[in-house]
């Protein structure tokens, strides 16, 4: 790893967000509040320290970033106003676009305009292929989707969609693993990450770090969306028709489910889920209601705005149906196709989504570290014990 010092590095976190941490006169406080450091993984301090001196490398191979949960406890108690949560959340973004290779990330962070751009392109070509590619007779009687765009075919376009999108997140995720593992990428062997794999499932699932912060309010509001759009994936992606028991299957007209059914349950969560916690984090973005509030970047904007729409676009879809009228139901259904597809093909592998993969698997890897330093120190003792 290169020492090299960007003396530019200051300016171009600017893009990304950063505002006030050349404030800093490293009293530490933050550092010692924040209630996910440890002696072995500090932050925020280091990091303000790092973006202060260029140390660009340093940043781009630590983990303490992902660690950061955001709770704002550190920038509520920094003297100089060097907003430290902040901070970290920059060098999220920052280390979001290095991982990324095909440069979309960058340019969503450091331009509101190409990232309009890029969702209303997207948008207007799903509104087209919809408007194009239909049956052409649709029924008019009833409200009734697979008459105008039969399940398959979305199912088809669905799976498309999931393979393009896990292909660019998880090319990034391997980009992401080698620079956190370093050397220690090659020497580790896959019985260690395997060892470590219910780490990852637990993180990803509960989000467990983040409870241990002060702000448990926070953690609910973060679990809530987090949970509600998983569940939102499982419906459409991997349930939507053919891949799982007929039984349960997320089927657009087929006879609605009996209320306590799996599938509407599922549903019904995940509605709630995401409007209680986007409209939580919106009010809280327009109030300035904490200081984890108090500077949105756009892509928040769009991550909530995108994430709202789509939700309420499919609960009017869902009453129509109910009322059985056919054409606001096809017109409503174009647009929540319209807000959904942008926010899942840009979204997800290039803007904050990109999160909740980067998140737990930097634990993760940690772990993996923890383990194989454990198994390591465990084999040297006894060679010790009898050199001496
Ligand atoms: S960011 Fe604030 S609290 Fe943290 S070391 Fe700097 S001045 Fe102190
Ligand atoms: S925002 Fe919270 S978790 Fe992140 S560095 Fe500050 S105190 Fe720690």
């Amino acid at each position: 790893m290169s020492n090299k010092v960007d003396p530019n590095l200051m300016k171009e976190l600017s893009e990304f967000g950063l505002k006030d941490a050349y404030k800093c006169y490293h009293c530490g406080n933050c550092t010692a509040v924040c209630p996910l450091s440890t002696p072995e993984n500090q932050f925020p301090r280091k990091f303000v320290r790092y973006m202060q001196l260029g140390q660009r490398d340093k940043i781009l191979t630590s983990p303490e970033p992902w660690l950061c949960y955001y709770c704002g406890t550190c920038s509520d108690v920094c003297p100089r106003g060097a907003e430290p949560g902040e901070t970290m959340m920059v060098a999220r973004r920052w280390l979001t676009s290095q991982y990324d290779w095909t440069g979309f990330a960058r340019k969503f962070y450091t331009s509101e305009k190409f990232e309009i751009m890029a969702i209303t392109v997207v948008a207007v070509l799903v509104g087209i292929g919809l408007l194009i590619f239909n049956t052409g007779n649709p029924n008019w009687d009833h409200a009734h989707l697979n008459s105008v765009w039969p399940s398959d075919k979305i199912e088809l376009a669905d799976l498309g969609m999931a393979a393009i999108l896990s292909f660019l997140l998880l090319s990034n995720v391997f980009r992401c693993y080698k620079v956190v593992m370093g050397d220690m990428a090659t020497k580790i062997p896959l019985r260690v990450y395997g060892s470590q794999l219910k780490e990852l499932i637990i993180h990803v699932l509960t989000q467990k770090r983040f409870g241990k912060c002060e702000d448990r309010m926070q953690w609910f509001v973060h679990l809530m969306i987090m949970t509600g759009y998983s569940s939102v994936f499982l419906l459409v992606v991997v349930l939507i028709n053919g891949l799982t028991f007929e039984n349960l299957k997320f089927q657009r007209d087929l006879p609605e489910y009996a209320l306590w059914h799996p599938i509407r349950l599922v549903g019904y969560y995940a509605t709630f889920a995401i409007m209680y916690g986007t409209t939580y984090a919106i009010i809280g973005r327009l109030r300035k209601s904490k200081s984890v509030y108090k500077y949105s970047h756009p892509t928040d904007w769009m991550f909530l705005i995108l994430l709202q729409l789509t939700t309420m676009t499919g609960i009017f879809i869902h009453f129509t149906r109910l009322l059985d009228w056919p054409f606001p139901t096809y017109a409503l259904y174009v647009i929540h196709m319209m807000v959904a597809v942008p926010m899942l093909v840009l979204e997800v592998p290039f803007a904050k989504w990109a999160h909740l993969a980067y998140r737990p698997f930097v634990i993760f890897l940690l772990k993996v570290k923890e383990q194989y330093a454990k198994e390591q120190a465990a084999v040297k003792v006894p060679s010790v014990a009898l050199a001496d």
